[in-house]
């Protein structure tokens, strides 16, 4: 009886059919970098533009820590962490709903 489960459930159902759709989702954020490099006579380090690179940076028991990513899974990491913006969202409207239907049931 899965219609009578969704009315009951508190919208667990919705919530985990929402986040399952936000899959990979990942929290932190992604910065560009122009760094030089070791070689003697880089053209690229001499002309000033130095060497693209990426940086996630990410929290780990509350330390801030960084990693580099490689520039093929930049898109798809951007992509995750927008998920993980979308599943905090649905955290925060999680606590009000649940304040909400506590009154309710008073
Ligand atoms: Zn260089």
């Amino acid at each position: 009886m899965k219609t009578h489960q969704v009315s009951t459930d508190g919208g667990r159902e919705r919530f985990l059919a929402q986040i399952a759709r936000l899959w990979p989702a990942a929290k932190g954020s992604v910065a560009e970098v122009h760094k030089p490099c070791v070689r003697a006579r880089c053209r690229a380090c001499a002309a000033g533009r130095k060497h693209r690179a990426f940086i996630l940076s990410y929290k780990e028991g509350g330390r801030r820590r960084c990693l580099y990513v490689p520039a093929e899974r930049v898109a798809a990491l951007r992509t995750a962490i927008a998920h993980g913006r979308k599943i905090e969202q649905l955290l925060s409207q999680g606590g009000a709903a649940l304040v909400k239907q506590a009154r309710q049931g008073r």
